[in-house]
């Protein structure tokens, strides 16, 4: 049986240690000659109203620079960094633009010259990724030689955890993300994740865990300065060493059980050959989910405070990151509108599978595909549909004023301010530092 070698390295040094990562893998040595390679790091949301923790929820500039510096020594001159982040307006050009620059990659772009793209601004391919499934790849990692994908080692409260396969969904076009987050239950979210990596370019994948995330995959998980790198040639063998970094073990991983058999690959990692640090001496357990209650009705957190008269089914894979980014700031709306009167029985309901519960007497039914599904429902009572794809914050401060929830139109409407705020947590603390994702101009 042939193993993959798998550097797990901790990170010290500028340039060294990504260096060590890669010598320890041979990530670059399959590297051909005068190689177009596309470099995908993990900018999964950016904003320009608030300044969000980059920390653990986007790659550093640091571990970006290091991977361009090496390719460079190596001789390597058609470097493109690429990446299709969240975007509330897939036709927003400026926010992009802003990331890479705030992030220092047009520091990189006159420093090594290399190119910055969104893929959104480039044409998709329609690629058959295996069993039917054909979903909009941005064409530019399509056509290069080589691909040096850079996700964050972090865990994701859909998909367990998020790192060199899911890091691809970056560049797929909208509707093909959509497509992933399904309510077949059999071609779900795992299953379509678990082949983005199919039809990739020969590659090195490096997760950079400087900062590592509990319930990741953005701002509102919990950050934690961890100072790994994990590099290897083959995806799939870094993602299940990454999912044991994270305390998980591969087959509690969903779309890496589906990878594993598309490959025909062992799940206990016999045919991975890990060096560097020992997995044992580095892994630590990071939790990924949100915690509920025992009937799945209410987050642990709205039950600790005593509130009723509300039910917020748990989410499920169906819902997708547009809607999934409003969920966090609906749910504190409605924790700082509560006085401690119940409210008169309403039902909150996401994503493309959910069914109405028999004797509510309101529920808000929230985005479009909600609202396709459920509205001529004969279990609502009285229907507060939110449509729109993802719905406005400003529709749905209105629909819970309807169902007598009286959310803080401010909390909806600037949510991304208010997202902002979460990082006050990390204020003062040094290890938290802005540095590392900033570039230097020296040459
Ligand atoms: S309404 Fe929400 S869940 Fe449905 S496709 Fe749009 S963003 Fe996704």
């Amino acid at each position: 049986m042939s193993t993959s070698v798998v550097a797990v390295v901790r990170y010290e040094k500028p340039l060294e240690s990504v260096g060590r990562a890669i010598k320890l893998s041979g990530g670059l040595d399959h590297l051909p000659p005068k190689a177009r390679v596309f470099v995908k790091p993990n900018i999964v949301l950016w904003t320009r109203r608030a300044v969000f923790p980059k920390w653990g929820v986007i790659t550093t500039t640091r571990v970006l620079e290091d991977v361009i510096a090496h390719l460079k020594e190596r001789g390597i001159d058609d470097i493109t960094i690429g990446e299709g982040m969240v975007l509330f307006d897939p036709k927003d050009k400026i926010t992009p633009s802003h990331a890479f620059e705030s992030l220092g990659h047009k520091v990189l772009e006159k420093k090594y010259g290399v190119k910055c793209l969104n893929v959104f601004e480039r044409p998709f391919k329609k690629v058959d990724i295996g069993c039917g499934v054909k979903l909009n790849f941005n064409v530019d990692i399509l056509e290069s030689d080589f691909v040096v994908n850079i996700p964050v080692l972090k865990t994701h409260h859909q998909t367990v955890v998020s790192l060199g396969i899911k890091n691809l969904k970056g560049t797929i076009d909208v509707s093909s993300r959509k497509q992933c987050h399904s309510a077949d239950t059999k071609k779900d979210l795992h299953y379509m994740i678990s082949k983005l990596a199919n039809k990739m370019p020969p590659g090195f994948t490096l997760l950079d865990g400087i900062y590592t995330t509990e319930r990741g995959p953005s701002v509102n998980g919990v950050i934690r300065r961890s100072n790994l790198l994990v590099g290897s040639r083959d995806v799939f063998s870094t993602d299940v060493v990454g999912a044991k970094l994270l305390g998980y073990e591969p087959h509690q991983v969903p779309h890496l059980v589906h990878a594993a058999e598309d490959r025909n690959r062992p799940l206990d990692l016999s045919d991975v050959e890990v060096v560097g640090e020992k997995i044992e001496d580095v892994a630590s357990f990071h939790n990924f989910d949100f915690s509920y209650n025992e009937n799945g009705l209410l987050p642990t957190v709205m039950e600790k405070r005593g509130m009723s008269g509300v039910t917020y089914r748990k989410y499920d894979s169906s819902i997708c990151t547009y809607c999934a980014g409003l969920y966090p700031v609906i749910m504190a709306a409605t924790m700082q509108a509560w006085k401690g009167t119940p409210w008169d029985d309403v039902e909150v309901l996401t994503g493309k599978v959910m069914e109405p519960t028999h004797g509510k007497n309101s529920t808000i039914l929230i985005g479009k595909c909600m609202c396709q599904k459920n509205s001529n429902h004969p279990n609502i009572r009285n229907l507060i549909a939110v449509k729109g794809c993802p719905p406005d914050p400003k529709a749905l401060s209105q629909a819970f004023h309807q169902a007598g929830i009286e959310v803080d139109p401010e909390t909806l409407e600037n949510w991304e301010q208010n997202m902002g705020l979460l990082m006050k947590k990390y204020e003062g603390r040094p290890e938290f530092d802005e540095s590392l994702f900033r570039a230097s101009s020296a040459g």
